[in-house]
C-alpha cells in the first residue's frame, strides 16, 4: 500500500483488496475509472472509495486479474452491503461497471447527478465540477479525466484527481438532500435511485441508447 497526502486528505493506494477493517460511518463515496465509456469494449481500472472528506482508498485492477474477483472480497462486501449508503456522481455508469466486472448488485444509492437534475432546474450544468463550484465553492481540476487509467504506475496527479472524485460527494449529498426536501422531491429521487438497477439491466443488455419510455 502507498499513502499520499493532498491538503487535508489521506489517500491510500492498495496493492489488492481494501483492508479487512475499514472504519466508515455507514456512508461511502464511490467512483470508478475505466479505459473508456463503452460498457462492451472498456474495462474497469480503478475503484475509489471515499470514507470522508479526509480519507480515500483506491483499489487498482490489472487486466490479467479482472477475472479473479475473489481477490477483492472486502471491496465486494462493502459494495454489496445494503446497509451502507453509496454516493455516486452519475451512478448509472459506475453501477454498470461494478455489476459487469465484480458481479455485484450495488443497492442503497444516492446519485448527486440525478439529485442535481431534480433540484437545480435553473441550469443544465450537472457535472461534478459544476456542482462543486456552485455548491461548495471548490474548483475541481478535471485535467486527468481522460488519462490512461490502465497504467500500473498511476501518477500523483491521477491519484489526486481520482480522490477528488469521491471526497466532495458527502457535502454535495447533504446540500442536495436539503434542496430535495425543500422542493418536495425526496420521494421522487428515492424512486429514481431504486430504478437505477433496472436502468443498468437495460444498459448491459443492449438498450443503453434507447429511451424505453419514448413513443
Ligand atoms: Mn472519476
Amino acid at each position: 500500500m502507498k499513502t499520499f497526502k493532498f491538503a487535508e486528505t489521506s489517500v491510500f493506494l492498495h496493492n489488492g483488496d481494501l483492508p479487512d477493517l475499514l472504519d466508515h460511518s455507514g456512508e461511502i463515496g464511490v467512483d470508478t475509472e475505466t479505459t473508456g465509456l463503452n460498457l462492451s469494449r472498456d474495462r474497469l481500472c480503478l475503484i475509489q472509495i471515499g470514507i470522508s472528506k479526509n480519507e480515500c482508498h483506491l483499489v487498482q485492477f490489472k487486466k490479467s486479474e479482472l477475472e479473479k474477483v475473489d481477490k477483492y472480497k472486502n471491496l465486494i462486501s462493502i459494495l454489496a452491503n445494503k446497509k451502507v449508503k453509496k454516493i455516486f456522481h452519475y451512478a448509472r455508469f459506475d453501477l454498470a461497471v461494478i455489476r459487469k466486472f465484480l458481479n455485484v448488485n450495488c443497492e442503497n444509492i444516492f446519485c448527486t447527478k440525478i439529485a442535481s437534475k431534480l433540484v437545480r432546474t435553473y441550469t443544465d450544468r450537472h457535472g461534478l465540477k459544476d456542482l462543486c463550484k456552485e455548491m461548495l465553492e471548490t474548483d475541481l481540476n478535471k485535467s486527468q479525466q481522460s488519462s490512461d487509467w490502465s497504467t500500473s504506475n498511476l501518477s500523483k496527479n491521477q491519484i489526486k484527481y481520482a480522490s477528488h472524485d469521491v471526497i466532495f460527494l458527502f457535502e454535495l449529498k447533504k446540500k442536495l438532500l436539503e434542496m430535495l426536501e425543500r422542493e418536495n422531491r425526496l420521494e421522487l429521487s428515492e424512486k429514481l435511485f431504486s430504478f437505477l438497477q433496472t436502468r443498468v439491466d437495460l444498459d448491459l443488455s443492449g438498450w443503453c441508447d434507447t429511451d424505453i419510455f419514448s413513443h
